[in-house]
């Protein structure tokens, strides 16, 4: 079965500078395409912070599939690729094709007048420089930064720019068709109330919980809307029905009754 995690890297996600909208977005990529996420993870521009991150992930049994995103930019505070070396115990390597995609993509920015000079900074380079031995490289038709797969300890660690928009290009055109395939996604139904009290469903939590773990039922009000959403996810879309047909059953026998689906 595979399970995913989530690291976001970035002091501007930590510092509450930035919503972390890029773990949000694969989280529920995932869950579509059948490898469920267990973990999300932010944390700060810190060298030995991302590599202790990188091992706590790898030590983790059940997680297949590890998915970075952010820090893979120009700048100085972009340590991504270089602590992900250190964790992994590879060479920071110049990778040639990215070098190559890199100039074309400055040439063609300081032939449209972009950029004053077609030569590569070292800001550019910085982009080029990868650990040793990556599995695949992506190569983001939006921008500069490369994406990168790594194979360790049997789990993949993807890597992807912290650009919302490069972060999705090279997830929906490269990473889903190339690597999410043959997940079987969970079945997800939900039942909703209008003023439900949702202390009152607490007994028949609990007993679901006991009686039937494997179907995971979550309570989400909306303290606004006044609304109760119960939330059913399971792999066995007989099941989840099943469950759902009983929270009707006895939430009408409390006294509430369920929106039609
Ligand atoms: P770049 O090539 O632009 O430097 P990068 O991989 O280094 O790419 P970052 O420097 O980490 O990316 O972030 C670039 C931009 O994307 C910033 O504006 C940042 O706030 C935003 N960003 C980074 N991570 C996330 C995230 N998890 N959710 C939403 N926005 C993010
Ligand atoms: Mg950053």
């Amino acid at each position: 079965m595979p399970t995913s995690s989530i690291v976001a890297i970035g002091d501007e996600l930590v510092g509450g500078f930035t919503l972390d909208t890029n773990s949000h977005w694969i989280a529920e990529r995932l869950r579509i395409l059948g490898y469920p996420v267990k973990r999300v993870s932010q944390i700060r521009d810190r060298p030995r912070e991302i590599v202790d991150q990188v091992h706590r992930e790898l030590a983790d049994a059940e997680v297949t599939d590890i998915f970075m995103s952010g820090g893979l930019g120009p700048t100085p505070d972009d340590r991504t690729f270089a602590a992900l070396a250190d964790a992994l115990d590879k060479e920071l390597v110049i990778w040639e094709e990215t070098r190559a995609r890199i100039e074309r993509r400055v040439q063609r920015m300081h032939a449209m007048g972009l950029l004053e000079s077609p030569e590569l900074t070292e800001g550019n380079l910085r982009m080029a420089r990868i650990p040793s031995g990556p599995a695949h490289i992506f190569k983001n038709r939006v921008g500069m930064a490369p994406g990168a797969v790594y194979e360790a300890s049997g789990k993949r660690i993807f890597v992807l720019p912290g650009v919302p928009m490069e972060m999705k290009g090279i997830f929906t055109e490269e990473l889903e068709p190339q690597f999410l395939g043959g997940g079987s996604a969970a079945t997800v139904r939900e039942v909703r109330f209008s003023f439900a009290v949702e202390a009152k469903f607490y007994p028949l939590m609990r007993e679901l919980e006991e009686t039937s773990p494997d179907v995971s039922v979550g309570s989400y009000p909306n303290f606004e809307t006044k609304e109760l959403v119960i939330r059913c996810v399971g792999l066995d879309p007989k099941r989840v029905e099943e469950i759902l047909d009983v929270i009707r059953k006895r939430s009408r026998e409390l006294g509430f009754t369920p929106q039609p689906a």
